[in-house]
């Protein structure tokens, strides 16, 4: 049976493609960015995990865990995923739901049941995106849903990086309606120190993608000191109006949402906490950049 490991399904979403859509996050990414905001979703397999904001310290996880996986110390509970055989007991024994896994695994006729809920609410633009961690990294469970949505009538796109082999980006492209993907740094040497894989790969994919007249939207994080300087929006500017098509940019501004999860993690968390997004005369002028090279900026 296909199964994928989903960390969330986000109804009603309307920033995951066009109108209102049902978002799937399935865990598994080539890449790991500085900034993720999803970074539960960066490994594949199912974990432990911990919201400290809900723990009401009474320690009956680590009193039912036989394996020694779980300790108490300033922070909380730390988890040992090595010592952890997922048996679920502190799952189980927690009163408030703090500790729970941070995915479940799914059949692709559970998808599509969940799917059909949401679908009395799409309309005519909505539909079903894929994102995750990596849509294409599942892609014997992503392609199922997408041709299932396909005969179901419903839209179905896809988020991705795009770090995929050329064979897999072109069964990704026959069956999803469009295709969102990001660039994030034009510069190799930079992309390959903030996301630890270098950007060749993907940008010869937009440009096959660009050339078989796939349907697609690109995408720019703008991550403060990682890739919101003017330089690499000209660079980017450059490389989409090269592609000879009308391709869209959107810019996304950065979301500070993500640190409590860094901390659950236990992972370093690259920025201020003060952090926020992006003034909006900031996006405004490198949305400007964009348009001078005669690319649409959303
Ligand atoms: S899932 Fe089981 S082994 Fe893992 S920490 Fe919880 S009780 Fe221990
Ligand atoms: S059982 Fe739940 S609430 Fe109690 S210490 Fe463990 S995580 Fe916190």
């Amino acid at each position: 049976m296909i199964t994928a490991n989903v960390f969330d399904i986000k109804r009603f979403s309307i920033n995951d493609g066009d109108g209102i859509r049902t978002t799937i996050f399935l865990k598994g990414c080539p890449l790991a960015c500085k900034w993720c905001q999803n970074p539960e979703g960066l490994i594949p397999e199912i974990r432990l995990w911990y919201a400290k904001n809900i723990c009401v310290a009474c320690k009956s996880c680590i009193a039912s865990c036989e394996t020694g996986a779980l300790k108490w110390d300033e922070r909380g509970v730390a988890i040992d995923h090595d010592a952890c055989t997922r048996c679920g007991r502190c799952v189980v024994a927690c009163p408030t739901g703090a500790i729970r896994f941070d995915a479940r695994e799914m059949s692709i006729e559970e998808a599509l049941q969940e799917i059909e809920k949401d679908r009395p609410f799409y309309g005519t633009d909505g539909g079903v995106t894929l994102s995750g961690g990596e849509s294409m990294a599942s892609p014997a469970f992503s392609l199922s849903i997408l041709r299932a949505c396909r005969e179901r009538g419903t839209n179905a796109q896809i988020e991705t990086s795009l770090y995929a082999r050329p064979e897999t980006v072109d069964a990704f492209a026959e069956v999803a309606d469009r295709i969102i993907a990001d660039i994030k740094l034009i510069d190799p040497a930079r992309h390959f120190l903030a996301t630890g894989v270098d950007n060749t790969l993907i940008l010869s994919n937009i440009r096959h993608l660009a050339e078989k007249g796939t349907k697609l939207l690109i995408r720019v994080p703008l991550i403060p000191g990682f890739t919101d300087d003017e330089e690499n929006i000209r660079g980017i500017a450059k490389f989409v109006a090269s592609l000879g098509r009308e391709i869209p940019v959107e810019l996304l501004n950065f979301n500070p949402m993500c640190r409590e999860k860094y901390e659950s993690l236990r992972q370093r968390y690259e920025f201020d906490p003060d952090q926020r997004e992006i003034e909006q005369e900031r996006v405004d002028a490198l949305k400007r950049i964009l348009s001078d090279y005669g690319v649409i900026a959303l």
